[in-house]
């Protein structure tokens, strides 16, 4: 499959589990990220066709960085994580650009499911 995927959170783990996911299931992962600041960086020089980004981190929050991506290509195709309970963030996420959120702690099953649309 030749969607090419990056990971933006602060967490190391959470970026190796969301890598270890994809890789297994045939999805290219082409750069990861630790803060908005980075994301915004990376994605230039990289042209994700779709990036999986956190709300919560350092430096900038995957909020800032959507509504900053958006703002360099109107297409980027963004996907926000959340833990439960972040309604209003999410919300915050979808009027800044995202298209779609996923919930921690990952399941497997639903992170395959939200990224295949994007096929
Ligand atoms: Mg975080």
């Amino acid at each position: 499959m030749s969607l090419k995927i990056m990971l933006v959170d602060d967490a190391a783990i959470v970026r190796t589990t969301l890598r270890d996911i994809l890789t297994k299931n045939n999805f290219d992962v082409v750069g990861e990220a630790q803060d908005g600041q980075e994301a915004i960086k990376k994605f230039v020089n990289l042209k994700p066709d779709l990036v999986i980004m956190d709300i919560t981190m350092p430096v900038m929050n995957g909020i800032e960085a959507t509504r900053e991506i958006k703002k360099i290509d109107p297409e980027a195709k963004i996907l926000i994580c959340s833990v439960l309970g972040q309604k209003r963030m999410i919300l915050d996420a979808f009027m800044a650009g995202a298209e779609d959120f996923l919930v921690k702690p990952f399941k497997k099953e639903s992170v395959l499911e939200k990224v295949s649309k994007y096929l």
